[in-house]
């Protein structure tokens, strides 16, 4: 039936691919991927021809949003999270133990996931203003999802704190089965050590360990400590560069090492609070994920939302890369990294989500790629 349907040419080829299939066989068996899990870490590294070909410069994304769990870094961290408190005793699955978080989506969809695979609830707490893809999703996936008014780090309310009391009061309850786990992705460890472990050596090894600048956002800042702390380990000289959106302190404490711009007048600096449509990067505290990478990072650049939008209709068109937008904020900073080290360096960067993740808020007012507006070119993208 086989060479009934293909012709006699394409026969001859098909045989010889039977052959070397055949031979690789050996190589290939048991590249089976042991459930969701499974599915996390070594993702693909991919030069993005078009800045390339702009900069001179080789620039490469790790494209994170091909975890196959929840389809983020996050997913690193999440399983991170959930194996460091396996290990201490702090979850047993299907005892009702359930897993509280505060997120603007990637982490709670990451932990949704993983707690379903394991046999574990999920509680998440997260902004009212969060693209709300993200929380019908985590609703889809049967998490019980809080959405709070933004609100700062001071108050009870703010949608870290509350997962944090959801938690305890979880424990403290004797109507619910099991405990409560704040995963506390901010403050734990797990977090900048799932990077350290695999996002770090993976750029190492994709690149053959030639490469000169690294740049990421940062929200917990465990994707850029983590990685910092392996590759500075392995080339002392890289630069580590933040990419730091509209509002964000953490522009201003690598740049001044203190939480504002100081050249801003006194009495506006506390209550400076800026609109910005990019989620998932920019704060404006320090958290131990960021605290324990910080004195490795180089240098920080601020790019705004209109960068931010334009990029990422940019990729799309050039390269054919949909994304969200910290992933958009990644990639504005690296170009402008590479135009100021100039053509020949190789600068890694991180591709986080998808744009399908942010449809309704980021993307939403933007005409379809492929109009008359992509008329805009990367010199103006970097400059605007
Ligand atoms: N991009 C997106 C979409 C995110 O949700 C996050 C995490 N909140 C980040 C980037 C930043 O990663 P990290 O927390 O490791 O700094």
């Amino acid at each position: 039936l086989v060479s009934d349907l293909l012709k006699i040419e394409d026969l001859d080829t098909f045989k010889k691919r039977l052959v070397d299939i055949d031979s690789s066989l050996v190589k290939r068996a048991g590249n089976i991927k042991e459930g969701v899990e499974g599915c996390i870490g070594d993702t693909p590294l991919i030069r993005i021809k078009s800045l390339s070909e702009y900069t001179g410069c080789d620039i490469l994304a790790k494209a994170e949003f091909l975890n196959g769990a929840g389809n983020s870094p996050k997913d690193r961290v999440a399983l991170s999270i959930i194996e460091m408190a396996e290990e201490r005793g702090l979850l047993i699955p299907h005892s009702g133990d359930t897993i509280y978080e505060g997120t603007v989506g990637s982490t709670g969809i990451s932990l949704a996931v993983i707690c379903r695979a394991r046999g574990y609830k999920a509680h998440i707490c997260m902004p009212n203003d969060v693209a709300i893809e993200k929380s019908d999703l985590l609703l889809k996936l049967g998490a019980e999802v809080e959405r709070v008014r933004p609100a700062p780090i001071v108050d009870q309310n703010q949608f870290v704190n509350l997962a944090r009391t959801r938690a305890a009061e979880h424990t403290a309850s004797s109507d619910k089965p099991g405990r409560g786990l704040f995963a506390d992705q901010f403050e734990t460890e797990a977090n900048w050590r799932a990077h350290l472990k695999g996002t770090g050596p993976e750029i190492y090894e994709q690149t053959g360990g030639s490469l000169d600048a690294f740049v990421s956002g940062a929200g917990t800042g465990g994707t850029i400590s983590g990685v910092a702390l392996f590759l500075k380990s392995k080339l002392p000289d890289i630069k580590i560069v933040l990419a730091d959106p509209p509002g964000s302190g953490l522009f201003n404490r690598i740049k001044y090492g203190v939480m504002f711009d100081p050249k801003e007048r006194e009495g506006t600096r506390r209550r400076h609070q800026v609109d910005t449509i990019i989620e998932g990067i920019g704060i404006n505290r320090v958290t131990h994920n960021f605290d324990v990478g910080r004195e490795l990072i180089d240098d920080a650049i601020r790019v705004n939302d209109d960068q931010a939008i334009s990029m990422a209709r940019w990729l799309v068109e050039h390269d054919g890369i949909f994304v969200g937008s910290s992933s958009a904020v990644n990639c504005v900073a690296a170009t402008k990294l590479a135009k100021t080290l100039g053509p020949g360096h190789r600068i890694v960067t991180i591709l986080c989500d998808s744009g399908a993740r942010h449809l309704s808020k980021f993307w939403k007012s933007t005409e379809p790629v492929g109009g008359a507006e992509n008329d805009v070119s990367l010199h103006a993208i970097l400059d605007a």
